[in-house]
């Protein structure tokens, strides 16, 4: 945390205003600034701060009209807390099938688009991946569906420079510790349709105080949202936002930052055959704040095993095909709220499927170090 972020949050903490409704004079508050501020960042009329990327997700899908039992379309390579916000608004979540290069299969989303008649794709970019978005959008809108797009690997990146979060009716982002910008916990909702921002808004719990957001559509667009819409109380507050509104300006400096340190490790991984990285498509501006790479020809003895060697030499790797869920990596077979599906080409891509964070506090000389080891092990 920058010192120019911890005097903002200390002065929040002076003035006891935390609320984000807890505001004096002519002020907006340090919640509806951010919100302004991370609009105008997004390119994108409205911004809704929440309590978490995964209640963004929630009252996104309340906000389009999701009704219990209602299936909804997502990918099967995902995090946890996406299914669990289909869930927790009453929807039934139904896996997409992965691709080699880690984003949603078209012709298993077409197929499931028809057999399940979901009108919702919560599209995941899990771990920065982009499908092509121009294909993705089409294809929705010939099943006359809507996608929210799950951008928390995301903030940042583009396709043929559009920002990722704008292709969908509405974007959910998340401000969790180890995502873009970190306050702890938080998240972001953006839209450019008026009727989902105003529902979101009364649903993430504004009272009727709605009309002190900044990036909001005009009041009539909530007229019927503000009785009908129930307060599921998912709000950010001052102090949160305080932290992130000093992060916002060095989010562009971060992400050539995240590059350089992706490319330095990925540099090492890319002249060894016993492992193969994720091409990144021409179209897709990404943010490298994770690396992937499949290790090639190994049963899950191996995996296991190599995960252990790089282990013993300090890098710490997330494989995907551990059949019981471990910290922060479960996959959609662990996730038994759901109906039971089989996903025979997931299951085999997550099979050799290895992770990395790429913290900013390593150099670009680690990082190139942790490839190198990498690199050695796979080939060894
Ligand atoms: C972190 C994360 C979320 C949601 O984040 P929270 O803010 O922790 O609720 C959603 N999707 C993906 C892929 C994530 O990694």
């Amino acid at each position: 945390m920058s010192e120019a972020a911890i005097e903002r949050a200390v002065d929040v903490l002076r003035s006891g205003r935390l609320h984000r409704y807890n505001t004096i004079g002519g002020e907006a508050g340090e919640v509806a600034e951010l919100e302004a501020e991370y609009a105008a960042w997004q390119n994108i009329p409205y911004c809704l701060a929440t309590g978490s990327g995964g209640t963004a997700m929630q009252i996104a899908l309340r906000a389009l009209g999701l009704k219990a039992g209602d299936p909804v379309l997502t990918n099967a390579f995902t995090l946890a807390p996406v299914p669990g916000a289909i869930a927790a608004a009453g929807g039934v979540p139904i896996f997409v099938e992965t691709t080699d290069q880690l984003t949603v299969d078209l012709e298993d989303l077409s197929a499931k688009f028809e057999a399940t008649g979901a009108k919702i794709f919560l599209a995941s970019h899990m771990r920065g991946h982009l499908a092509d978005m121009e294909k993705l959008t089409a294809l929705v809108e010939r099943h006359n569906a809507r996608m929210i797009e799950d951008c928390a690997h995301t903030m940042g990146a583009a396709w043929k420079g559009k920002p990722s979060g704008n292709f969908g009716v509405a974007a959910c982002f998340s401000t969790q510790t180890y995502k873009h910008m970190n306050s702890g916990e938080g998240g972001f909702l953006t839209t450019a349709d008026p009727d989902v921002m105003a529902k979101a808004t009364i649903l993430s719990g504004s009272y009727m105080l709605y009309q002190r957001h900044l990036a909001r559509p005009v009041d009539e667009a909530y007229m019927n949202a503000r009785l009908e819409m129930p307060n599921c109380s998912s709000r950010m507050d001052n102090l949160r936002a305080a932290l992130l509104r000093a992060q916002l300006p060095e989010l562009h400096t971060n992400i050539e930052r995240w590059n350089a340190r992706y490319r330095a490790m990925e540099d090492q991984l890319n002249g060894v055959n016993t492992l193969a990285t994720i091409k990144r498509p021409p179209e897709e501006t990404y943010v490298g704040s994770s690396l992937q790479f499949m290790l090639q020809d190994g049963g899950d003895a191996d995996m296991r095993d190599f995960v252990a060697r790089c282990a013993k030499r300090g890098v710490e790797l997330k494989w995907f095909g551990n059949g019981q869920p471990v910290g922060f990596t479960s996959r959609y077979d662990s996730w038994a709220y759901a109906p039971p599906q089989d996903l025979p080409q997931t299951k085999q891509v997550l099979a050799s499927l290895m992770d990395i964070r790429i913290p900013l506090s390593f150099s670009v000389e680690d990082c190139a170090l942790v490839g190198q080891i990498i690199a050695d092990e796979a080939s060894g």
